[in-house]
């Protein structure tokens, strides 16, 4: 497709994306979090901001949690923001097929969909303030609130009475649902953590685990079989990311839900997984995926399988995406904004409710995403 096609049909609410900008702010972690593979170390956060003719702002993000985002951005400043103008930011689908068509040596690729998400994102926060809908409604409005886990108690470095302290204060809080790390050296500490967890909780709460793709797929089916009488919700990334044949081959082995999807980079790979029953829960995380507009294919295509989605991090956008489909299940509690943003979403006895306000609904706070630039 050449650009000319594009710029001929000129949107008539938002118009051409006259000017776009680019830049990187690392915030601090608001906790300690580890897994059986690495550690969250800081927050690198791509920022696109675009603007249209008709005078219309879009924000955008994208993230790392510590390494790469300088190479997102570099990308986005020597290619994509270049690409862009000139582009009708009422089409997202046609905005995303330009910049795939201006990466193709790059993709598919981590840094490359982390680029494209950062402007992916900017543009449906501009269409959606353009036609003055939050981004839920815009993109489907299915529901208006979706469960929340937390993910914030089950660090792997916690010990086992740290563990059941934080998922009594989950209990107490409401959380239908929390998440445990896995991937100790031995399956009897994961398996005597998770325990008492259980035993801490009783019945009535959701308790996932993540290995974080540690384990080999024996290790994998020796361990779901070790956790099976704790009632695990999921069992998450047990095996490489691109391990299609292992994670089905485990999914028939196990009773224990198989949830993939936070390091799975497009659309086709999700695919991949669904047509063999490797993802009985999908985990698309709509910065790794490439934005908004893949988010919602990889959702829609989850329900066609009759599988739900779980998004991955993210939570502030996750939110509206969630409440956008049909098929959400939950979203993940690990709030990481607060350095950057005027408010947080809504929650209420376990339940997130998305923002009102037209756009992704995040209220940046200008100056303090000034003070956090790095580049
Ligand atoms: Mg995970």
């Amino acid at each position: 497709m050449g650009s000319g096609a594009l710029v001929e049909t000129q949107g008539e609410r938002l118009g051409l994306i006259e000017n776009a900008r680019a830049w990187l702010c690392t915030l601090p972690v608001e906790n300690v979090r580890t897994d059986a593979v690495q550690e969250f170390t800081k927050q690198e956060t791509i920022f696109v901001e675009i603007n249209t003719a008709t005078g219309v702002q879009g924000i955008g993000y994208s993230y790392t949690i510590g390494t790469g985002g300088a190479a997102v951005l570099s990308l986005l400043r020597s290619v994509l923001l270049d690409v862009l103008i000139g582009l009708d930011a009422d089409r997202p689908e046609a905005v995303w097929r330009m910049l795939c068509s201006a990466t193709r040596a790059t993709m598919v690729g981590p840094v490359t969909s982390l680029a494209l998400a950062a402007v992916d994102t900017a543009v449906w926060d501009a269409r959606c303030k353009a036609s003055g809908q939050p981004l839920w409604i815009a993109a489907g409005g299915a529901r208006s609130q979706v469960p929340l886990y937390d993910t914030e108690g089950g660090w792997l470095h916690l010990s086992t009475e740290e563990l059941v302290e934080r998922a009594l204060n989950a209990r107490e809080t409401g959380w239908p649902g929390i998440k445990v790390k896995v991937g100790k050296p031995r399956a009897s500490d994961d398996a005597k953590r998770l325990g008492a967890v259980r035993d801490a909780v009783g019945d009535g709460m959701d308790v996932m685990i993540d290995a974080n793709q540690s384990l080999t797929r024996a290790e994998a089916v020796r361990r779901a079989a070790a956790f099976a009488d704790f009632d695990i919700f999921w069992f998450e990334e047990p095996l490489p990311a691109d391990d299609v044949t292992g994670h089905q081959r485990l999914a028939q082995t196990t009773t224990i839900p198989v949830a993939v999807g936070e390091s799975i980079y497009s659309v086709s790979k999700f695919r991949e997984f669904l047509q063999v029953g490797a993802a009985e829960i999908v985990q698309v995380d709509v910065a790794r995926i490439g934005g908004i507009t893949p988010w919602l294919k990889v959702a829609h295509l989850a329900e066609a399988y009759n599988v739900d989605v779980a998004p991955h991090f993210l939570m502030e956008l996750h939110v509206s995406l969630a409440c956008a489909v049909p098929n959400a299940l939950y979203v993940e509690h690990i709030p990481q904004l607060r350095a950057v943003t005027d408010d947080e979403i809504a929650v209420v006895e376990g339940h997130a409710f998305p923002p009102s306000n037209p756009g992704l609904g995040i209220s940046w706070d200008r100056k303090a995403v000034d003070r956090l630039r790095v580049a």
